[in-house]
Formats: structure tokens, C-alpha cells, sequence
């Protein structure tokens, strides 16, 4: 056990966060990738709190589109996908809207998410993949 990384598990901080956000969680891709603020579902304050947590970090700033200024450059730490894809999305499964949950509206025929603002619906097939 002395060579566990020392960063191989995510803080307690990051695990209640993305726990309680299975949305945020979703929204966050593969430590492979490189990404903008703009390129995911994040909103400013997630995207700050996953920051000063460390669930994520800065790799580099890039040109953006019209070469005007500099954006930011990110990924998601191996840690926090690993902990992700173990933890939080087999729990809370997302509904194609991102949210999650599934509702029944008419049984075996349309689904919804567990959000009361949310107007999207789905079939039996994808309720059952939502629902593990
Ligand atoms: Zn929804």
C-alpha cells in the first residue's frame, strides 16, 4: 500500500459535492480530454467550486475562436472520472435531460425526470437504462 498515490481518491469536499450534483458530475469529461468552460454543461459556480476543490485543473490556456483572447484550458482529474464512474452516476442515473431520477407519467409508456421544471419525456427503454 505505500506506493497508493497520494491523490488517488477524491476529498470528502469533491465526493459530497458531485454526490449531491449527479447533473455537474455527468457534465464533466473524460480525464482524456481537454476542455473549455464553454465546451460543458457547467454552470460559473460549479465550475469554481470543482475548481478550488481541485476536482479539476488548469492545463494551459488556448486562442479562442477569433484569436482574441485567451480561454482557459481544463481537465478532470483521473480521480474525480474514477470516483464518477464509481460512485455517483451508477446511484443516480441521468435521464437524457441530465437530470436525475425517472418519474412514471403513463406506465410503460412515458417517463420523466424526478425535476418538476423539467418538460422532457422518455420511453420504457431508456426509463429501465436510466434506473440501472
Ligand atoms: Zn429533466
Amino acid at each position: 500500500m505505500t506506493d497508493t498515490p497520494r491523490h488517488s481518491e477524491v476529498s470528502r469536499r469533491v465526493a459530497a459535492y458531485l454526490q449531491h450534483r449527479p447533473a455537474v458530475a455527468a457534465a464533466l469529461p473524460a480525464p482524456s480530454e481537454t476542455w473549455t468552460f464553454r465546451e460543458v454543461a457547467l454552470d460559473r459556480e460549479a465550475h469554481a467550486k470543482l475548481n478550488k476543490h481541485d476536482a479539476i485543473e488548469s492545463v494551459g490556456q488556448d486562442r479562442d475562436r477569433d484569436d482574441r483572447q485567451r480561454i482557459h484550458t481544463w481537465r478532470t482529474r483521473p480521480e474525480t472520472h474514477a470516483f464518477i464512474q464509481r460512485v455517483v452516476l451508477p446511484i443516480d442515473g441521468l435521464a437524457p435531460c441530465g437530470h436525475s431520477g425517472v418519474r412514471t407519467i403513463e406506465p410503460g409508456e412515458c417517463y420523466t425526470c424526478c425535476r418538476d421544471d423539467c418538460e422532457e419525456t422518455f420511453g420504457p427503454a431508456t426509463a429501465r437504462e436510466v434506473l440501472g
